[in-house]
């Protein structure tokens, strides 16, 4: 999975009112300027220059293309002169992929000894995107508004952040989740409206009885797990009843079988997400643990106990997070520390957690898990390394999808000989209090997709594109606004479908 197909237009706007010569002009430095941006190597995603944008017609034309161009993930405008922004509604009406308005001049400083009409006719962006950012608003077209000149590195790092959100958001309209199994019975927090996720958030959540994956598993051959099982040699400790030789490493052969099969059937459907049920298993020999910690560490989207939505932001932030050191994982918020400031929540699940958050090289061990028909079954087992991160979760508040995002600082675990489960503790900024109660107050999971590598302002920009409610919980939040927020947020999405 890499960028190197996409594209993200730019589109610059002006006006034939100053005559050719300045069209040539502004041609020549926008030109200059996507140049300029492809070769500050900050940018992921390659950006092409479309031109001017002088009518009605020619924006139409455009926003047109861009609607049906497969490589076009997104455009950048940016208004060099005056653009009078009438010519910009029908095709900003038409448009439907993810917008960057840029803010930014061609020259960095005012030329004061040098500066004519001539210079001010051309160089317009201070009032032309003024101008442009009206219509964006009175039409209510989701964007993100990047100000800043264009070669400083903080202007290109929010582009670059918005590019990835939009890689992340192409591949989400094209994402079918797997389920095995239905939700955990009678949980609440991990269901949803399906059909309105996909009309506002793009992906398809399908289902497959277990029945369809058992004989993808059995068609796995020895010789395939005697190869897979080495590579897990090279890259795992083992404890001994897991090693080869020990009493236990069978169920590490079953659990390579499990994870052959299962990538083979996920591949088949075209998926790249999925949700597994220890209620589901019949003809399965262990809940599918390891093989979800190994696919989820290669880009599958996954959520435990049926948990499409879950699964669905774990498969968007991975992508989004394409090449960027860090890792991230589905995670569960597993029990209580209470220690003053050091208070904290220690995340882990069953089995299920990416062992691309791994502090030291994970260990393979098999363990009897009571719960459901799960069985005697191998995990990794590992701690996630120290450091900054954020935690995510979709709700579904029967009204609208309610976007719910964490900055957490991962901390430091005790051993746990008696619980051999991979997990990371974290503090919930801006402490557990506040951030815990934040939490709850906003309806959020016990389950989020946690990540290492990637920053609110992700989920930001993510939360504009699906014009979805996103509720940030960091070192600003104290509870009475944000309670405050949340009823805010309540008339809003009310009358939002009223206004549009
Ligand atoms: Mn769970």
């Amino acid at each position: 999975m890499n960028y190197k197909d996409l594209e993200v237009w730019f589109v610059t706007g002006a006006q034939l009112l100053y005559g050719g010569d300045a069209v040539v002009k502004v041609d020549a430095h926008s030109n200059e300027m996507v140049k300029g941006l492809n070769d500050s190597g900050r940018l992921p995603i390659k950006v092409v220059y479309k031109g001017t944008a002088n009518s009605s017609a020619e924006v139409s034309e455009i926003m047109r293309a861009a609607n049906g161009d497969t490589k076009c993930v997104g455009i950048i405008t940016w208004m060099h002169t005056f653009s009078p922004a009438k010519m910009w509604i029908h095709g900003l009406m038409d448009y439907k992929k993810p917008l960057l308005h840029l803010h930014t001049q061609y020259n960095e400083t005012i030329p004061w000894n040098e500066i004519d009409m001539d210079f001010m006719n051309l160089n317009q962006s201070a009032h032309g995107d003024r101008e442009f950012g009206h219509i964006t608003s009175r039409l209510r077209k989701p964007r993100k508004v990047v100000v800043g000149y264009w070669k400083d590195k903080s202007t290109q790092e929010k582009i670059a952040i918005w590019m990835r959100v939009c890689a992340a958001w192409e591949d989400a309209q094209n994402m079918r989740i797997i389920r095995f199994g239905d939700n955990m019975n009678n949980v609440a927090v991990t269901d949803g409206d399906k059909v309105e996720a996909e009309i506002r958030l793009g992906y398809h959540v399908d289902n497959a009885p277990i029945a369809k994956l058992v004989p993808y598993v059995e068609a796995v051959t020895e010789a395939e797990i005697d190869a897979l099982v080495a590579e897990y040699c090279n890259l795992y400790d083992f404890a001994p009843n897991a090693a080869k030789g020990g009493k236990d490493h069978q169920f590490v052969r079953d659990a390579a079988a499990q994870e052959i099969g299962l990538r083979r059937f996920l591949v088949d459907k075209k998926a790249t997400a999925f949700t597994t049920s220890f209620d589901e298993l019949e003809g399965m020999k262990q809940l599918m643990g390891f093989a979800s910690q190994r696919l989820m560490a290669e880009g599958f989207g996954f959520g435990a106990e049926g948990d499409w939505k879950t699964a669905a932001l774990c498969r968007t932030m991975w992508v989004m997070a394409q090449g960027l050191p860090g890792g991230c994982s589905f995670l569960e918020d597993y029990t209580l520390n209470f220690d003053g400031n050091n208070s904290s929540i220690l995340q882990a699940h069953m089995l299920e957690i990416n062992p691309e958050i791994a502090a030291k090289k994970p260990r393979v061990e098999v363990h009897y898990l009571g719960i459901g028909d799960s069985g005697t079954c191998a995990r990794l087992v590992f701690q996630a390394h120290e450091g900054e991160g954020i935690a995510c979760t979709i709700v579904d508040m029967g009204n609208r999808f309610r976007m719910i995002c964490n900055d957490v600082d991962v901390i430091k675990p005790k051993d746990l000989p008696k619980l051999p489960v991979a997990c990371a503790l974290w503090k919930p900024m801006p402490n557990f209090e506040i951030g815990a109660g934040a939490w709850i107050l906003a309806g959020g999971t016990h389950h989020s997709s946690f990540s290492f590598s990637l920053t609110k302002e992700y989920m930001e920009d993510y939360a504009e594109i699906a014009d979805v409610e996103l509720l940030l919980i960091d070192k600003d939040t104290n509870i009475r606004n944000f309670k405050q927020d949340i009823r805010n947020n309540e008339v809003y999405y009310m009358l939002n479908k009223a206004l549009r």
